[in-house]
């Protein structure tokens, strides 16, 4: 066996999940929203699996999901793609795989961010790579220069990049993308940029992308999932976006992981890309609301929750909230005492882990989170500390 695989423990989404499912408890664990999805967007994936093709599609995506995304970024982001330079993917997943198998060859150094999506360390090492880890802490999340720099080497082949960010729902401020941009011209490096949560930004933020700071357009890997926009995580229909000579070889790495996604929920993703700016306004009003309602619950009971300016998930503050519990006996009482599944942002670090933030998904129905917060609150007060 590959002994990273032998010795790598289930991720904590699927651990919270089974015990969620297992004590029938309330999951704000794993990032699943339980409603929102677009049923036209459903009707067309039902209409093309019924009339249009089931075989294999062209190996880099169906042409028109291709230029779906292009006239999607040129829309939404003022970027100037071509359909040439977008890769469809079985989600954001397989298109980090990808980049990184594309990228990395042993012995190479690529800079990430902890906390950090979990697949990013293990599909580096998998490649041969060396992960090198740059900390951010609350409650800003800001990156240091000095830190940034000291991370760096001759060796350092990529950055990945990951904004708006999972867990924490901060988002890169100019400043912090001139320094990411430099920091890739100075080392040529590329940057890998999980733009996942793209649309969900709040407060009426807007996500700019790296690739349109200047000296990044060529050196950039965009990275976009449907599963977010759409709220059709189980689809995983994702994509990466790159100039050439990347897109090709980006191409030849993914022939060999997943080859093609199925067609006809593409054929879907790209009627539902062009929709108009009222349904991404929509969305985003939608899960804004839904933010705030976890944080009005939260507060309720007592929890202070940290900014969040985008994506499904909120985190709180438990050490400003006067618990003297580590996130993961916080998380393990949640569970028993409460019946509600969170995450440990601790299990976002690959080493020394940040040990009192916890996150929960604030992408339920109202009368979900009305009651986790209410089984929250009782629990709080029947039993010391949690
Ligand atoms: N990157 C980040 C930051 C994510 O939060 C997620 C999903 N939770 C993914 C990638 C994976 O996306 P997909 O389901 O499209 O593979």
């Amino acid at each position: 066996m590959n002994p990273l695989y032998a010795a790598m423990a289930p991720t904590i989404f699927e651990v919270m999940s089974a015990r969620a499912r297992a004590s029938n408890a309330i999951n704000l664990g794993q990032g699943f929203p339980d409603s929102g999805a677009p049923e036209d967007v459903i009707a067309e994936a039902a209409r093309a699996l019924t009339h249009a093709s089931n075989q294999y599609p062209p190996m880099r995506g169906l042409p028109e999901l291709r230029q779906a995304v292009a006239d999607h970024y040129a829309r939404h982001q003022g970027l100037d793609l071509a359909a040439e330079e977008v890769t469809v993917t079985s989600g954001a997943t397989e298109a980090l795989a990808a980049a990184i198998f594309a990228l990395v060859s042993p012995g190479d150094e690529v800079v990430m961010f902890q906390p950090l999506y979990d697949a990013y360390k293990p599909l580096v090492e998998r490649a041969g790579g060396v992960a090198r880890l740059v900390t951010l802490t609350p409650p800003d999340w800001r990156i240091d220069r000095v830190a940034l720099e000291a991370a760096g080497s001759s060796r350092t082949r990529a950055v990945i990049v990951n904004s708006p960010h999972n867990p924490t729902g901060a988002l890169l401020s100019a400043e912090e993308r001139r320094l990411l941009a430099d920091f890739c011209i100075s080392h040529d490096a590329v940057a890998i940029c999980d733009e996942v949560w793209e649309h969900l930004v709040f407060d009426g933020a807007e996500h700019v992308p790296l690739m349109a700071e200047p000296g990044m357009r060529d050196r950039t890997i965009k990275i976009g999932s449907a599963g977010k926009i759409f709220a059709l995580t189980g689809w995983k229909v994702g994509w990466m976006c790159a100039a050439e000579p990347l897109a090709g070889v980006l191409a030849k790495a993914h022939q060999f992981l997943t080859f093609t996604t199925p067609p006809n929920l593409q054929a879907a993703v790209a009627y539902g890309l062009g929709k108009d700016d009222s349904y991404f306004a929509a969305m985003r009003a939608t899960n804004e609301r839904s933010r705030d309602r976890l944080v009005a619950g939260l507060h309720r009971a007592g929890y202070v929750s940290l900014p969040c300016r985008s994506t499904w998930f909120v985190t709180v503050d438990l050490a400003a909230s006067d618990v003297a519990m580590a996130d993961v006996d916080w998380c393990a009482r949640a569970l028993d005492e409460a019946g509600v599944a969170a995450i440990p942002v601790s299990a976002f670090y690959a080493e020394t882990p940040v040990t009192h933030v916890v996150r929960l998904c604030h992408a339920k129905a109202d009368a979900t989170l009305d009651d986790a917060t209410a089984r929250l609150m009782k629990a709080r007060s029947a039993h010391h500390g949690l």
